[in-house]
């Protein structure tokens, strides 16, 4: 990875705008009205972190109403079959119930999951950093980055990170500077405020720069600006 800067990264003015910038953005443009976004309930974020994966937010709203509002037990006693057909709509609905199952069972066993641990969250079938991050960041404000295609995409015109991995979302230290230029607070308006910025606006082609809040602070646009 091409370490821009990254000697004292987080303590960057052009970092603290940045910062100011994407959770300005999140409160004045961000999709505040998705279900999973008005809770801190680290279960009810687990499940819909499952129906997001490979799906679309709207896709994803009518089964997150009907297994959202479901606690781990109420969930582990459901047979395979019920499951898969609540989340047919969704797709990949044989792999999903498996999963929402095993995970429902192993937390319905447990007097007080431990939420907040990363390790624990990773025992869970199926569920990687990004998740564990995802949920972290919502329920308990750790400065956990959702680091996935949008993010990277957004950290790397704005910053100039290359990653040297043909996966970069694989690329340890590239987690380590996304967590760097995370905010000391409000970690999950920060992280829904990017997702939300990246689909909007720094979009994978044709990015609206002439519109952006970032362009004087992002490497991107400077290298691009005609001569
Ligand atoms: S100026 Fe363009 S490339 Fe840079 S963050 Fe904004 S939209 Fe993305």
């Amino acid at each position: 990875m091409a370490l821009v800067a990254c000697q004292a990264i987080e303590h960057s003015p052009t970092v603290e705008l940045f910062q100011q910038r994407i959770l300005m953005y999140w409160q004045v443009h961000g999709r505040h009205d998705l279900p999973w976004r008005n809770t801190t309930d680290p279960w009810q974020l687990l499940i819909a972190e499952i129906l997001l994966r490979k799906t679309t937010a709207i896709q994803a709203v009518e089964v997150y109403r009907v297994l959202g509002c479901m606690s781990p037990s109420e969930i582990a006693a459901l047979d395979l079959q019920t499951l898969q057909a609540i989340l047919r709509p969704l797709g990949l609905h044989e792999v999903r119930a498996i999963q929402i199952s095993e995970i429902a069972h192993a937390i319905a066993n447990l007097s007080a999951p431990p939420y907040a641990s990363d390790d624990f969250l990773r025992s869970l079938k199926g569920i990687g950093q990004y998740i564990s991050n995802s949920i972290r960041s919502c329920a308990f404000d750790h400065r956990a980055p959702a680091l996935d295609t949008n993010m990277i995409r957004v950290l790397s015109r704005v910053f100039g990170l290359v990653s040297q991995r043909s996966r970069a979302r694989e690329d340890k230290e590239l987690w380590k500077i996304a967590g760097q230029l995370m905010p000391e607070h409000h970690a999950k308006e920060y992280n829904w405020g990017i997702l939300d910025f990246a689909a909007s606006v720094c979009t994978p082609k044709k990015p609206k720069c002439t519109q952006c809040p970032l362009s004087d602070i992002c490497l991107y646009y400077k290298q691009n600006q005609p001569a």
